[in-house]
């Protein structure tokens, strides 16, 4: 096979395509802060590139389609491509599309993909190119940052094939988290966003092993971890969270504004017969009993949640518990999936399937019911005034964006202030919430 010849033989150049969840731009990050510390740069165009990582997803079809035309479209366009990410593992479905690849690597298999670069345009020492920012090179803007804390997962949730992608929970020791998160806030992100498969899971494959942070001995324990990450000076935001019965301690740190009020948690369903059904962790029927203490502990807490409907063998009864239970919930931010067999899961045995019609008109009622709880939990903010972080300023409309402590980036909604667009990214200001919207918040700072 002719591959072309690299472009550009004094400094090479890398592009990449990241697909896929925060945790997987995690690991674009990384990848990309190796090849900078190697001295290769970076080209916005597949033209401009010798090689083009593609990071894919591989966890719906509709994800896995999404990542074979990324790779189509990057073959065609450049011709010398490199595969990583969670489609990797299933490297078969990607030859057989494009025998043309370099090299197909799994998900979190970093030297893998760099050797793979080395392979194909070797690096070129430059003492002057070897610079990389301490804190790594990172995707995100400057002001938020996602902090991994853990891979894999111990969980066998059936619609689900993070853990033969992944593999079981790895953590990483609290210091070393602590440590990343220290040169994170040096460099000035104000947010850290705490992500991996399943958070409050954390450190239980380490035993909650110590480790020296600073010199002192921290455990790596959801709770401990938590604490010391409120210790910074940045938003702390919790993703990924499961309702085991020691998330309950966290809530007094939230109370306390160490960190904030926000915590994300997949339920996926109410009804116990699809929860056992979906063999998800923390299935326990107290879950509205759970909220309501939390809530009598953190008043401001903000909840968001994502969820299934068409779950195999789900019921028109199931999905009515459903909607009360949503109802009595009033979760603040809530984000519904059609079900999707994904190839390889245990679920798609379960039956009967939910016709396509059904999961699309169960969708609509979902959302119709969280949108009236949303727009009252937010109508009910007018008045109040909150910190707001600055994610962009938006010139043509005249107005800065950004969130405040109940919002998430790219997944909730945003603060509107009309005229501040004085304002930078990454400022936090004091603003007073003047409206609601149905998504979003218009404020004017104070
Ligand atoms: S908790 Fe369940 S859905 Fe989440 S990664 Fe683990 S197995 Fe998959």
């Amino acid at each position: 096979m002719n591959q072309p010849l690299p472009k550009s033989k004094l400094v090479p150049k890398v592009g990449l395509v990241s697909l896929g969840c925060p945790k997987a731009l995690v690991d674009s990050e990384r990848i990309l802060s190796q090849l900078r510390a190697e001295g290769y740069t970076f080209s916005q165009d597949y033209d401009g590139a010798d090689v083009v990582i593609v990071n894919t997803c591989g966890f719906l079809d509709s994800a896995k389609a999404e990542s074979l035309a990324a790779i189509g479209e990057a073959m065609k366009e450049n011709g010398r491509v490199i595969v990583t990410g969670c489609m990797g593992a299933e490297a078969r479905q990607i030859t057989d599309a494009y025998p043309d690849v370099l090299a197909v690597t799994g998900p979190q298999q970093y030297e893998a993909v760099v050797k793979a670069v080395h392979a194909a345009v070797p690096p070129v020492h430059d003492p002057k190119l070897d610079l990389v920012p301490p804190q790594g090179l990172r995707l995100t803007p400057r002001h938020y940052a996602y902090l991994k804390i853990s891979e894999g997962c111990n969980n066998r949730c059936s619609f689900c094939i993070i853990p033969s992608l992944r593999g079981d929970l790895a953590s990483r020791p609290a210091a070393s988290v602590l440590y990343e998160a220290e040169r994170l806030v040096k460099s000035g992100v104000k947010e850290l966003l705490v992500i991996s498969q399943d958070t409050s899971a954390y450190g239980l494959d380490l035993k909650y092993a110590t480790s020296k942070y600073r010199g002192r001995d921290v455990r790596a324990r959801f709770f401990d971890l938590v604490r010391e990450l409120g210790n910074f000076d940045a938003w702390v935001r919790l993703h990924y969270v499961y309702p085991y019965p020691h998330v309950d301690d966290i809530l007094p740190l939230m109370a306390e504004g160490k960190i904030l009020p926000y915590l994300d948690i997949p339920f996926q369903h109410a009804s116990p017969r699809v929860l056992k059904a979906m063999r998800r962790p923390a299935n326990q029927e107290k879950a509205l009993d759970r909220i309501a203490s939390w809530r009598r502990v953190c008043p401001d807490l903000a909840i968001r949640s994502s969820f299934i409907v068409g779950f195999p063998g789900e019921t028109e009864e199931d999905f009515t518990y459903l909607l009360e239970w949503l109802k009595e919930a009033r979760l603040e931010r809530v984000g519904c999936f059609k079900y999707e067999p994904v190839a390889g899961a245990t679920s798609n045995a379960l039956g009967p399937h939910v016709p396509d019609e059904v999961k699309e008109e169960r969708w609509h009622r979902l959302m119709q019911v969280q949108q009236e709880v949303s727009a009252g939990i937010f109508a009910a903010k007018v008045g109040r005034e909150i910190d707001v972080l600055i994610d962009e300023i938006d010139m043509e409309n005249d107005e800065a964006v950004g969130r405040s402590p109940w919002d998430a980036p790219e997944i909730d909604g945003n603060v509107f202030l009309p005229g501040g667009t004085a304002l930078r990214p990454g400022d936090m200001v004091r603003a007073r919430i003047i409206a609601a919207e149905e998504y979003d918040l218009i404020g004017e700072a104070v």
